[in-house]
């Protein structure tokens, strides 16, 4: 399957970057989620994945790691005009980061109507915030779950190999 054809939409093209950030995560034995970050021209400001457990650190969220990236990218820590694809809708921590980062808009593929930054805590569009970030959510859906329920899939085929860290995964509704 080719990354991306001349037919796909900007989202399509970008969230499967996001996918193949996802996959990568997927290889390291990490929750596969992959994010990148754009701005305003389509430039590629950032792509990370998942390092919760490579880093040993539980605010190493796909979204977080390429925040950081695209703030040193631009050298500003306000993101005005970039748009951020994430596989899955974003935790209520990095949506809040989102928010403070000032994203103008999140695309995802699958949603978490349980945990979701937005669908269950609508952290993206609150009031009494001082930023709001438009989304899209479903882009490549079924991909970006596809690659998270193989992996619980496997993790669960092989108990015996995971660490004890791993069974307290960032994504346990997936
Ligand atoms: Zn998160």
């Amino acid at each position: 399957m080719p990354i991306y054809s001349a037919m796909d939409s900007p989202d399509i093209r970008y969230m499967r970057l996001a996918l193949r950030q996802a996959m990568q995560a997927e290889a390291a034995g990490e929750v596969p989620v992959g994010a990148v970050i754009v701005d305003g021209a389509g430039q590629l400001l950032a792509q990370a994945h998942n390092s919760t457990e490579t880093l040993k650190d539980p605010t190493a969220h796909a979204e977080v790691l390429a925040i950081t990236q695209a703030a040193a990218a631009v050298g500003d820590w306000r993101l005005n005009g970039t748009t951020l694809y994430i596989t899955k809708e974003p935790c209520p921590m990095c949506a809040g980061a989102i928010v403070l980062a000032r994203i103008s808009r999140v695309v995802w593929g699958m949603s978490d109507p349980q945990r979701g930054g937005c669908s269950r805590f609508s952290i993206l569009q609150d009031e009494q915030l001082n930023h709001r970030t438009d989304y899209t959510c479903g882009v490549l859906e079924e991909e970006c779950r596809e690659v998270v329920q193989r992996f619980f899939k496997a993790r669960r085929a092989a108990p015996q190999s995971q660490s004890a860290g791993a069974a307290a995964d960032p994504y346990p509704d997936a």
